[in-house]
């Protein structure tokens, strides 16, 4: 029977191992929903790394690991301490990563990284060449694994193989500044679909492709010596009922049922009943813009000093990539600006900035997301951004401002939204003034629209339109030779 592989640098399950003990958990990412339902319908195999290295898996627990993912429908690549440090740490997270988010000032072009990277993504594709038979399709994720598709194809061209890309695909100008642009197109191609969020990540894409390969580009289609390869751009979605239904019963609980955090947050309110909580949550990430948005509060305040003592901004910000040099500095940085600010402008009764360096749970973040009248999202650049779509499908009254960076994926889909330029402090401050002063009736005009748009196209609409978008163009190609 033909059966589906999905390859991620990581799998959809957390294992941890206590005082010898093994526990294997599945974990609520965005993609580990997205792909239910195309995991666990039909016979399907997941396949990445585990998230613990070789060193760190002791002998005897090793099949153990084994059973207990396989399990869960997965199977993991072996990685040593220093395949994740070159690999991920050293070229996903230092070349790849800031290049693709126009951070040219922080990419590194190391050649011992790229060695890794390569080795790496042949272990992926030898993974998937043991387990894959018949016309299998295989469905490659993301920046860590561009090589494979090519790698895989080589030994076997009957597979179905798609590739989609979570991250912005940068302009040309930028992506050839890479040393091994060529490679990664080839690799890339070797895929019969590569899927993007946007068709501005795509335009970019074929543009490489005709500029540094000289391939004959038509549409949205490239024609190779032997068959086409199809670009499309799939936005992802999010899984709409979850949090909406979970905001709605948020809404229903009497007090007692409510959580901690809903509890307190609901007595602040009560408390000052025309104040604002503007809410950001991102993973602590220099394109997440997260300085700026601070360095911008601080602008409004001074713009307009009557919202004094009557918003509050609360920032969550998630630990990511601690041990990369850059994200320690500006972790440094951030934790400063909300010193500073906070120090500066606190009274005996208001503190300006909640600051939360961690991570939360799904309940607590409908907590947070329904307790906000503004979601502040204001990224420098993000491929999506699923934060802004999970805010606007927690508002089940239909209230509630989103402001949104135009330079995230998602604006594209939100232009409901109050669309802002990060850079731009005096647009931000207006916004702002603007969604503390919105009438209802227009925030309701606003959110309608975008919550339709979102519940239809959801993240199990997206897998499917793209597993389907595979299949048709596949069997439509002329025969491989
Ligand atoms: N998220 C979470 N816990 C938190 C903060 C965020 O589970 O404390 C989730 C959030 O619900 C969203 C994801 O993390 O689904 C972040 O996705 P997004 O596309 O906004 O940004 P990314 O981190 O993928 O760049």
């Amino acid at each position: 029977m033909r059966k589906t592989i999905i390859l991620s640098n990581r799998l959809p399950v957390q294992l941890q191992i206590n005082e010898g003990k093994m526990q294997a958990k599945p974990s609520v990412g965005g993609l580990a929903t997205g792909m239910k339902s195309v995991h666990q319908e039909g016979e399907s195999l997941w396949i990445g790394w585990s998230g613990l290295t070789q060193e760190e898996i002791p002998e005897d627990l090793e099949s153990e690991i084994d059973l207990a993912l396989e399990e869960h429908g997965c199977s993991k690549v072996r990685l040593t301490e220093a395949e994740v440090e070159g690999f991920y740490y050293g070229f996903s997270n230092r070349t790849i990563w800031p290049l693709y988010h126009y951070f040219l000032e922080y990419a590194e072009f190391e050649l011992s990284n790229w060695k890794i990277y390569e080795a790496v993504n042949r272990k992926f594709a030898n993974a998937v060449l043991e387990q894959a038979s018949g016309d299998d399709i295989l469905w490659v994720h993301d920046y860590q694994l561009m090589l494979v598709p090519q790698m895989v194809r080589e030994e076997r061209p009957d597979l179905s193989i798609g590739f989609f890309l979570h991250i912005p695909f940068p302009s040309y100008e930028i992506f050839r500044t890479l040393p091994w642009r060529e490679e990664i197109l080839k690799g890339l191609l070797g895929a019969d679909l590569i899927g993007f969020h946007t068709y501005d990540y795509e335009r970019h894409f074929l543009s490489s492709v005709r500029r540094v390969l000289g391939l004959e580009v038509n549409f949205n289609e490239i024609n190779l010596e032997d068959r086409m390869a199809k670009v499309d751009s799939f936005p992802m979605g999010i899984d709409y009922a979850k949090f909406h239904e979970a905001a709605k019963k948020n809404a229903d609980q009497k007090d007692g049922e409510q959580s901690d955090l809903q509890r307190r947050l609901y007595a602040h309110k009560a408390s000052t009943p025309d104040a604002k909580f503007f809410l950001s949550i991102d993973r602590l990430d220099y394109s997440k813009g997260i300085a700026k948005r601070l360095k911008a509060f601080e602008y409004f305040l001074g713009k307009y000093p009557e919202y004094k003592e009557k918003v509050r901004l609360i920032i969550l910000a998630v630990p990511s990539r601690s041990k990369v040099p850059q994200y320690q500095l500006l972790k440094k940085e951030i934790d400063e600006l909300v010193g500073r600010i906070n120090g500066e402008l606190s009274t005996v009764s208001w503190t300006p900035i909640w600051y939360f360096y961690r991570s939360l749970g799904f309940e607590n973040l409908v907590d947070l997301y329904t307790s906000c009248d503004i979601a502040w999202l204001t990224p420098i650049r993000d491929g999506m951004n699923l934060v802004a779509k999970e805010y606007i499908a927690t508002r089940t009254d239909k209230t509630g401002v989103l402001i949104l960076s135009e330079m995230a994926g998602s604006a594209n889909e939100m232009h409901e939204a109050l669309l802002i330029n990060p850079n731009n402090f005096e647009q931000i401050a207006d916004s702002l003034h603007r969604a503390i002063n919105m009438p209802e009736a227009e925030q309701k005009a606003r959110n309608t629209p975008m919550q339709k748009r979102l519940a239809r196209y959801n993240v199990e609409k997206w897998a499917g339109d793209f597993m389907e978008s595979l299949l048709t163009h596949k069997q439509s190609d002329p025969p491989y030779v």
